[in-house]
């Protein structure tokens, strides 16, 4: 059983222990005779002396917080452009298994953004998985393997090359049931645009009404989502794309340049996150991490 597992089955039976105990209280409360109790005060016999209450354990918590950053799962085919962005399947899975057994537990980058933006930590070993682009190894290959361990990711697409049927990108409705099952689909610009070659209206359609369109498509298949985050292609932001981000209401965006969050310090907009290639090993993923 995986220990988050055991951890709410352990919270749901203490839960049903409370109602338990507390519906039993009731039951004594009401059946107990009229009149005082001749040994106890009715004032102590309702509330308990304040040593008796258990002592709330604290969650620790992190403000650091490392965000992966993952394009192709698979092995490149020849002549592929750029082969060092394919992670092996067997070293995806080895890595996700270093996170299970070392205690981490994904967070979407959504739930980062929204500790960024109003400056609340995270519990310890909270690490953000993120797969950019929205190609079909994404949820063939990268979703068995997170599915198994019980782990949830952000999926950054991009609508303007997403259909409603599987070509080079993720359809609709496996970014559907990528939502429906806990993930987070983020907005990676409408057409993989560097920012850095449009302005106006243009950066707009790039920026914002790119997240629009991701919400309309996954509403047209019931699933009500709001995006809240944006991952700028190829780590290029300007200033212009800041701003239409923060009025749009977007809690974070993320870079890819080399770093970790840093709740409190980091800027909710310029994220930067960990870079996983093809030629990165076990050893060099785990250091990565916090230890
Ligand atoms: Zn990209």
């Amino acid at each position: 059983m995986f220990p988050h597992r055991l951890a709410s089955s352990l919270l749901a039976l203490v839960l049903l222990i409370g109602l338990v105990a507390s519906a039993a209280g009731a039951s004594i409360e009401s059946s107990a005779p009229a009149g005082p109790s001749p040994s106890v005060p009715p004032s102590e016999s309702v509330a308990p002396s304040e040593s008796a209450l258990p002592t709330p354990t604290p969650v620790p918590t992190t403000r650091v917080v490392p965000v992966l950053m993952y394009h192709r799962i698979g092995n490149p085919p020849a002549g592929a452009r750029y082969p060092g962005l394919y992670v092996a399947v067997s070293s995806f899975r080895a890595q996700m298994n270093w996170l299970y057994m070392h205690g981490f537990h994904p967070i979407t980058a959504a739930e980062l953004g929204v500790a960024l933006r109003y400056n609340r930590p995270v519990p310890i070993r909270s690490v953000v998985i993120s797969l950019d682009d929205g190609r079909p190894d994404s949820y063939t290959a990268a979703w068995p393997i997170l599915a198994k361990y019980g782990f949830r990711a952000t999926f950054y697409v991009i609508p303007g090359l997403t259909r409603f049927t599987v070509g080079s990108r993720i359809s609709w409705a496996q970014a559907a049931t990528l939502a429906a099952a806990g993930n987070e689909i983020g907005n990676h610009s409408m057409t993989h645009t560097s920012l850095w070659l449009v302005h106006g209206a243009a950066l707009a359609r790039q920026v914002v009404t790119a997240g629009k369109v991701i919400e309309t498509r996954l509403a047209s298949l019931g699933v009500t989502y709001k995006v809240t985050t944006f991952c700028y292609p190829y780590g290029h932001w300007t200033g212009d794309a800041l701003l239409l981000l923060r009025d749009a209401g977007y809690n974070a965006a993320f870079t890819t340049q080399y770093g970790r969050a840093v709740i409190g310090s980091t800027n909710r907009l310029l994220v930067p996150r960990l870079r996983v290639d093809r030629s990165l090993s076990l050893a060099g993923f785990a250091y990565r991490l916090p230890h």
